[in-house]
């Protein structure tokens, strides 16, 4: 492999190594901080001043990770197809 081809191979092997990284920090961890509270469970109501728990996170701060939802997904298809 000449120089050539590993830099025109650089972009291809960053996004494998991105996308690798994402599924494992969505095994290891698949929950994120929701984005609508801040993490912290209460959320503002848009017509009065009063907090209440977020609908997003139901009050927990915590969110499913998109990726999570796609691995959780792909395994819901595989039992599907085992039966
Ligand atoms: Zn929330």
């Amino acid at each position: 492999m000449d120089f050539r081809a590993m830099i025109a191979s650089l972009p291809c092997l960053t996004l494998i190594l991105v996308t690798l990284g994402y599924l494992t920090a969505c095994v290891v961890a698949p929950f994120g901080r929701c984005r609508t509270c801040h993490a912290t469970g209460r959320a503002r109501s848009r017509l009065a001043r009063a907090r209440r728990d977020c609908r997003r996170c139901a009050g927990t701060g915590l969110r499913l990770r998109v990726g999570r939802h796609v691995i959780n997904h792909l395994h819901d298809e595989y039992d599907a197809s085992k039966r």
